[in-house]
C-alpha cells in the first residue's frame, strides 16, 4: 500500500538551477526507502519539501491518498503529527536547557488531544517517559539529566524517542547516524529497524553511507544533481545493469 506518493517535485532557490527537479517516487507502508547521493545532490531539500517546511515550485505530495502540497499550516496539523523527522545532529535538535524528560513531554503536550499514546502510556506522565526511554533502550535514570550529560548516541536515541512519541506513520531520517562513531551507528541502525517492525513505521532514510543504506532499507533511490537517476530493490544494489552513477558509488563503497 502506498503511503507517500510524490510526483514531479521541483524546487529552485533564488532562480538558479533547481536544487531538486521532477522528483517522482512512491514509498510503501511499512518499508524503509533509502535516498542516497553525494553532498549537495538535493537530499535535504527533498526532505524539507516533503515536510512542507520549504515551499515547492511545482509537483504533488500525496500522503495516504490526500494531496498535502497546497494545504495551509492549519490544515497540515494532522499530517505533521504523522510525519516526523530525525536530523543528523541530535545536539542541535535538543534544547540544552531542558531535562530529557521535559524534551520528551514537549511533543506530547503539543498533540495530546489527538494522540492516544496507546504504545507508551497508561496515563501517567512518569510512566509515559519511562516507556519511551525503554523503547529506545535507554536507562530511565537519564530522564533527569540534561543533553550535555549524554553521549551522542544516547542523545540521538532521545530524538528518536521524541519522534515516535506521538505515533507517526512516517519518519524522515536525515543522516541520523552521520555524527556518531561506528559502534553507535551500528546500534542506532539496529534500533531503527526494530522500531520500524514493532511500531509498523515507514522510513525515508537519507544517507550518503551505502553500507548503512544496504543494511537498513528495502528499496534504494539514487540522487544526482537534484534528480533521481536510479531506483531499485536493496538486493539489486550490486547488479551489473545499475545506472553508471550507482556503480560509481558502489565502487567506492
Ligand atoms: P544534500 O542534502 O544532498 O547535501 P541539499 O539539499 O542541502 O543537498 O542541497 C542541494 C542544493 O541546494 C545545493 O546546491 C545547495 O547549495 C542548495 N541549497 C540548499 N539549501 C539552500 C538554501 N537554503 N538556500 C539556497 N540554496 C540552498
Amino acid at each position: 500500500m502506498t503511503m507517500l506518493n510524490v510526483e514531479g517535485l521541483t524546487k529552485t532557490y533564488h532562480g538558479e538551477t533547481p536544487a531538486i527537479s521532477n522528483i517522482t517516487f512512491n514509498l510503501n507502508k511499512g518499508e524503509c526507502l533509502a535516498l542516497v547521493g553525494e553532498s549537495g545532490s538535493g537530499k535535504s531539500t527533498l526532505a524539507r519539501c516533503l515536510l512542507r517546511i520549504e515551499a515547492i515550485d511545482s509537483g504533488k505530495i500525496g500522503f495516504n491518498g490526500s494531496a498535502i502540497e497546497k494545504l495551509t499550516e492549519r490544515q497540515l496539523k494532522p499530517f505533521r503529527k504523522k510525519m516526523q523527522v530525525v536530523f543528523q545532529n541530535p545536539s542541535a535538535a535538543l534544547n540544552p536547557k531542558l531535562k530529557i524528560k521535559d524534551s520528551l513531554i514537549d511533543p506530547y503536550a503539543q498533540y495530546k488531544r489527538e494522540v492516544t499514546l496507546s504504545h507508551f502510556s497508561n496515563g501517567s506522565k512518569t510512566s509515559y517517559i519511562k516507556q519511551l526511554l525503554e523503547a529506545v533502550e535507554l536507562p530511565t535514570s537519564l530522564a533527569d539529566r540534561y543533553p550535555h550529560e549524554l553521549s551522542g548516541g544516547q542523545r540521538q536515541r532521545v530524538t528518536i524517542a521524541r519522534a515516535i512519541s506521538i505515533e507517526p506513520e512516517l519518519i524522515i531520517l536525515d543522516e541520523p547516524t552521520a555524527s556518531l562513531d561506528v559502534i553507535s551507528q551500528d546500534a542506532i541502525l539496529t534500533l531503527l529497524t526494530d522500531l520500524r517492525k514493532n511500531l509498523n513505521l515507514s522510513y525515508l532514510f537519507i544517507s550518503h553511507d551505502l553500507a548503512a543504506v544496504n543494511r537498513i532499507s528495502q528499496r534504494i533511490m539514487v540522487m544526482k544533481k537534484g534528480e533521481i537517476v536510479d531506483q531499485f530493490d536493496q538486493k539489486d544494489l550490486f547488479a551489473k545493469d545499475r545506472h553508471p552513477y550507482t556503480q560509481e558509488l558502489v565502487s567506492i563503497f
